[in-house]
Formats: structure tokens, sequence, C-alpha cells
């Protein structure tokens, strides 16, 4: 899960960015609203912790633009003002909650946590399937053919992009920027010593293979168009 933080004060940024870290998400940080906006409107986020109060481009601005653009990406709002009109001008504008500064960091979890259930339950099913390959996103179990497959988190968040976009050819730096909290270096070949671990419990020993790898282009999952000469 990937989220973006919109927040110009350094140490609640820090404090966020690094708790939401540990808390198992990949997290992306904008210092003003303009990055903020920028990254909201490109990024592919699972959600937004938005500050109202920025100096440049504010938090109303930002989730106006997401929504007129037609992006639902859930927005949690995080303002040091609490007016009931600062709070229906925030829900109305289309943030999805409200949070008011300074809160307890266990509350903002669990609040994140609720938005992410809510779009999921909207919007995405609650498995993956792939020929006999099935991923259970609610129990977080990867399995073929019925046996269980043991995965590591970012193996799981590796065939989670890759089966959420079958059939589609990922190139390295978007499952960089999507399953790592890092920009593509060519120097590094982590997606690939990860992607055939991935590959030796996914499809050692089964047929079809599913992972193909499209040579100087990336990596795709689905099921192969010629049959496995295996
Ligand atoms: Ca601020």
């Amino acid at each position: 899960m990937k989220l973006l933080i919109v927040e110009d004060e350094p140490k609640t940024g820090e404090y966020l960015r690094q708790g939401l870290g540990e808390a198992g998400f990949v997290v992306d940080w904008a210092r003003n609203g303009l990055d903020g906006h920028h990254l909201a409107m490109s990024g592919d986020y699972d959600l937004v912790v938005l500050d109202v109060m920025l100096p440049d481009i504010d938090g109303w601005r930002i989730v106006r633009s997401l929504r007129e653009a037609g992006r639902s990406t859930p927005v949690l709002f995080l303002s040091a003002r609490d007016t009931v009109e600062d709070r229906v001008r925030g829900l109305e504008l289309g943030a999805d909650d409200y949070l008011v500064k300074p809160f307890a960091f266990t509350e903002l979890l669990a609040r994140i946590h609720t938005l992410l259930r809510r779009g999921r339950v909207a919007a995405a099913p609650e498995q993956l399937q792939v020929a006999d390959l099935v991923l259970d996103l609610q129990r977080r179990r990867a399995s073929r053919g019925g046996a269980r497959i043991a995965l590591t988190g970012k193996e799981f968040a590796l065939l989670e992009l890759l089966m959420r976009r079958r059939g589609e050819v990922l190139p390295r730096s978007l499952i960089a920027s999507q399953v790592w909290d890092m920009n593509f270096d060519s120097d590094t070949n982590v997606i690939d010593v990860a992607i055939r671990r991935l590959r030796a419990k996914v499809d050692d020993g089964y047929s079809p293979k599913l992972i193909q790898t499209v040579r100087g282009m990336g990596y795709l999952l689905d099921v192969p168009d010629t049959p496995d000469p295996s």
C-alpha cells in the first residue's frame, strides 16, 4: 500500500513518514503544496494524508483538483483548524475523513485502515486469481493449485501488483516505485532477484508458467498464449 503525505512542517512530516513506514506502508512525502498536488495527480497512491494549511497550494485546492480530475483516491485531511465549517468544507470538497492536530498516531493509523478497507470493498475484489494461482487479499495468503505458498511481505506486494495488472508489461522502474520505496537505479538488480525468488515459489513445478520476462521492457504475469514446453 502506497501513501502520499503532504505536510510542510518538517517535524510532523518526518513523524508521519517514519511512523507510517514502520506500519508497513510505502510512503512518499511532499513538503509543499505544489509537489503534493503534482504527486497526488500523477502518482498511483492508495491514500493521501493531506495537511490543509500549506504555504503555496492549500489542501482544499489539492482535494478539489483530485476530485475534478475524477480521481477517487481516499483523502484524510490533517488540520490544526477545528471549526465545524472547516470540517464541513473539507468533506464537501471530497475529503474522506478529517483529523485535527495534535492527534494520536494510533488514531491516525486506525482511520487510514478504515479508509483503505472502505475503498477496497467498493472498488476491488477480495481475491485475485490467474489460472490456479490465487491471492487472498484479506487473509494475505497465496496458493497455487490449492497448495499454500509462503511469501515475504515484499513478495506478496510484488505478486499483488503483477496480478492486479495482469497481462500488462510492468517496467522495472514502475515495480521499484510501487513495491520498494525507491527510484529505479540501473545498477541494482533487486527487482530481478525478487522476481527470480517469486518465480521459484509461484511457477517452479507448476504449469503454465505465469511470470514472464519481456526482454528489455520488464515483467508481466498472465497465462501464456503458447503452451508451455515443459
Ligand atoms: Ca501546514
